[in-house]
């Protein structure tokens, strides 16, 4: 038979363990702790002997713990903590919280007391980790969204957007319009100045149809030089004032070639309604064919489908 190992060997494991280990009495004061338990709470281990454990506890917690441990050892209750893995948070001697796994456990009557032990694991670089990953989560989710070179949303960003407000239309039978607009000769400015010219000229054209479209709707990088616009709310006349409203705001907008040009470009615009419970790929599609309208009427002009409402661009501003 195998010799009963000495229990000095179990304390020895116990002192060198990785995990913060602890053994209150039923006073709850603390009677052993490791050197893991010092390193975590800063304490050095003839400090906290014989201590109350409140202090090591957050203040919440530590005012009513020892009342707890009372109880518990007097009416002899079922512990929803004793046993299991919770999560709280011990003081650090400086004061600030570390938040720990804790597995606290019932040692039993020894000698005519009860004693309590616990292990503690440190969980910060865990929840540091945790909290990285979920904001390069955010970050990625961000960016699926989001078109780099202008910021607007991308395409994806307005399908979801446009299955969301006609969600919104099938309960509250509001109007929805949706649009399509396009550079006008987008590709003379990349042709005449150089893409990268093209590139500010694009970044310069979103940045107008936000400001001018923003205060109900939304526009997107569609791709190119083409742009998805949303109009939750809006009649097809309503729909035409915005557009009208983001195409001037376009045509005011100047971007300095590289060889200090100043650049002005147009857009042209179609409209189409989105009835409730109506394709959504089906509208883009009547708004695309408006723009095509738009572009054969002579660009800088805002059509609408279906057909009878076509509205005509105002003058134009001189570039
Ligand atoms: P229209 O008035 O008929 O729309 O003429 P357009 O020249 O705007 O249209 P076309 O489709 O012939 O040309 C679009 C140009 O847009 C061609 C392409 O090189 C340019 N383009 C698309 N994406 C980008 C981009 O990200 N950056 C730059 N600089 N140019 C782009
Ligand atoms: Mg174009
Ligand atoms: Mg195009």
């Amino acid at each position: 038979m195998t010799d009963a190992l000495p229990a000095i060997l179990l304390s020895r494991l116990l002192d060198d363990s990785m995990d913060a280990v602890i053994i209150i009495d039923d006073h709850c004061h603390i009677r052993y702790l490791n050197g893991a338990m010092q390193k975590l709470s800063g304490y050095g281990g003839g400090e906290l002997l014989g201590q109350d454990l409140d202090g090591l506890l957050p203040d919440s917690l530590g005012a009513h713990h020892t009342a707890y441990v009372n109880g518990y050892i007097e009416a002899n209750r079922v512990s929803s903590v004793l046993g299991k893995v919770r999560t709280f948070a011990i003081r650090h001697r400086d004061g600030h919280l570390i938040p720990i796994e804790m597995k606290s456990i019932d040692l039993g009557h020894i000698g005519g007391r009860r004693y309590f032990g616990a292990f503690m694991l440190d969980v910060r670089a865990q929840r540091a980790m945790e909290e990285k990953n979920a904001s390069l989560l955010a970050q990625l989710e961000q960016q699926a969204m989001c078109d780099a070179l202008t910021g607007l949303p991308n395409r994806r960003a307005f399908e979801a957007a446009a299955a969301q407000a006609q969600a919104r239309i099938a309960r509250s039978s509001a109007p929805l319009t949706v649009g399509v607009a396009d550079i006008d000769h987008f590709k003379s400015i990349n042709d005449q100045y150089g893409h990268a010219a093209g590139d500010a000229v694009l970044r310069a054209v979103s940045q107008a149809i936000r400001e001018a479209g923003r205060l109900t709707d939304m526009a997107a990088r569609l791709g190119g030089e083409e742009f998805g616009l949303l109009f939750p709310d809006a009649t097809l006349e309503q729909a035409v004032q915005i557009a009208q409203r983001v195409r001037r705001a376009v045509a005011a907008t100047r971007t300095t070639a590289p060889d200090g040009t100043p650049l002005a470009v147009t857009i042209s615009i179609g409209l189409a309604k989105l009835a409730p419970g109506g394709s959504f790929d089906g509208a883009l599609s009547d708004a695309d064919k408006a723009l095509y309208r738009a572009k054969h009427g002579g660009r800088d002009r805002v059509a609408t489908a279906p057909l009878p409402h076509e509205a005509k661009a105002a003058p134009l501003a001189t570039p």
